[in-house]
């Protein structure tokens, strides 16, 4: 959902969910359509479900939120015990039924399922290469080039063809699939997109984006799945599988900071408390007068706690988010938007008129929607308004599936931090230090921080800037 609302984020792209349950009789599409519903901040573009019962696959998808999707008797048509889900974002001009997931494919007798979150840096390479074998392509998504590569080697086996896959592709990606009786999952070798294995409480196994999704259906996180594991779901329960590949793990950073649920656990970090780090962090960072602290709902809201916490400064909402927006609704033109139409956020006046307020958000991108914060506040009646941000300023494009605007869109790649105070209109502003980050998801090297620092995990394709 490309609007007005998160214009000034990163945009995740994908959210993937899947389900082996022992009982045949078992349906598992309420249950998937539950996994997608937690996973829905993960896309709301598109949503889709795909069932296999006896190596026959069902598969429904359409453009909305899940909610939208599946209304009726769809779910109820969707016949199995074995099931994978999708929930997608996109680009512009990429947004239309096409391209959706989970795909579904016809390969001799076999039908394969297959839904990806993440993005392939050599994707390109490999479409032309398949078209000059005569491959035609349905969609534009990278998605159906690893189907297509997958369903060429399924005479090796189904876990050979995907070791032979992960050998090809490069970039980052976290893949269920669904095919014969299996349930499989699939991460790519940095870990950067995220993955996690749970069981239900009668036997059966998830596969998910994230854990918040497990607690919903009451599955218990068992492991994350490894970076560069393949893991296969079948009636003797999981088997594992290395890629060949070894490098080292590189989770996406911003994973913790902005795009997961913060009760979801990522790798073993809780990304609640990775966010109240980040807060208690930058107040020792950056520490200013103040007399509330606010966040920015929801994911500033754990960090402007914890900077609170570490300040001895009172924690206060201050702003109010109205969080019923779908597909659907009608954007306000730009017109109205410079009148003031402002839908999604509307400043708590009792909390923030009279007063020195600290506000705390995760990202600052292009810097619009901040200085539409900090003008909130000022109307509300702030006497001083202190911008803190829980991530370092955004300079360098994602090549990993997280939608960026042009590096010349970036402030933290075009703006010192002063002329970006100057440009929101704060009186003060302060990004946390790249080691604060860090130290905020607990240390270690684990992570991909490239949209701050431009170390890449991997050789990226050069981009316009
Ligand atoms: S470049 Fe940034 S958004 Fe992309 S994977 Fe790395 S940390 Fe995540």
């Amino acid at each position: 959902m490309n609007n007005f609302f998160n214009e000034d984020k990163l945009q995740e792209e994908c959210g993937v969910f899947g389900i082996y349950k022992t009982d045949k009789e078992m349906q598992c599409a309420q249950l998937i359509y539950y996994g997608l519903y937690a996973l829905q901040h993960r896309g709301q573009e598109s949503a889709g479900i795909a069932t296999n019962f006896e190596g026959k696959i069902d598969h429904y998808k359409d453009m909305g939120l899940v909610t939208e999707v599946f209304r009726g008797d769809v779910l109820s048509e969707l016949k199995g015990n074995i099931g994978i889900g999708h929930v997608r974002y996109s680009t512009t001009g990429e947004s239309h039924i096409e391209n959706a997931q989970p795909l579904v494919v016809n390969h001799k007798n076999t039908q394969i399922a297959l839904a990806h979150n993440g993005n392939l840096v050599n994707a390109k390479a490999l479409r032309e290469m398949l078209e000059d074998t005569g491959v035609v392509f349905q969609t534009t998504i990278d998605t159906e080039v690893i189907v297509n590569l997958l369903a060429r080697g399924l005479k090796h086996g189904v876990v050979d063809s995907i070791k032979r896959v992960v050998d090809i592709i490069k970039g980052a990606y976290a893949i269920v699939i669904t095919t014969e009786d299996m349930l499989i999952g699939v991460r790519d070798p940095h870990g950067l997109r995220p993955l996690c294995l749970g069981r239900t409480k009668n036997g059966g196994y998830v596969l998910s984006s994230e854990s918040c999704a497990l607690d919903t259906i009451g599955a218990e996180l068992i492991r994350d799945v490894e970076p560069g594991e393949i893991v296969v779901i079948d009636s003797e329960g999981v088997k594992s599988f290395s890629q060949n590949n070894w490098v080292k793990k590189r989770l996406c950073i911003f994973e913790l900071i902005y795009f997961a649920r913060p009760d979801s656990v990522m790798d073993g970090t809780s990304v609640y408390l990775s966010r109240h780090n980040a807060g208690k962090i930058l107040a020792r960072e950056s520490f200013v007068e103040a007399d509330v602290v606010i966040g920015v709902p929801d994911s500033g809201i754990p960090a402007a706690i914890g900077f609170a916490e570490a300040s001895g400064i009172p924690f206060g909402m201050g702003l109010i988010k109205n969080k019923y927006i779908g597909r659907t609704f009608i954007q306000p033109t730009q017109a109205l938007r410079e009148e003031g139409v402002m839908i999604k956020l509307n400043a708590l006046k009792e909390n923030v008129a009279g007063k020195r307020v600290i506000i705390v958000d995760d990202s600052i991108v292009r810097g619009t929607t901040s200085k539409k914060l900090v003008e909130l506040l000022r109307n509300a009646g702030a006497k001083e308004v202190h911008f803190r941000v829980t991530s370092p300023p955004v300079a360098h494009t994602c090549h990993f599936g997280i939608d960026t605007p042009y590096r010349r869109e970036l402030v933290g790649a075009m703006k010192t931090v002063d002329e970006i105070r100057d440009m929101i209109g704060a009186d003060t502003l302060a990004f946390i230090s790249n080691g604060g980050l860090i130290e905020s998801v607990g240390g270690g090297t684990g992570y991909c921080s490239a949209c701050f620092d431009g170390d890449y995990p991997m050789e990226v394709p050069v981009l316009e800037d």
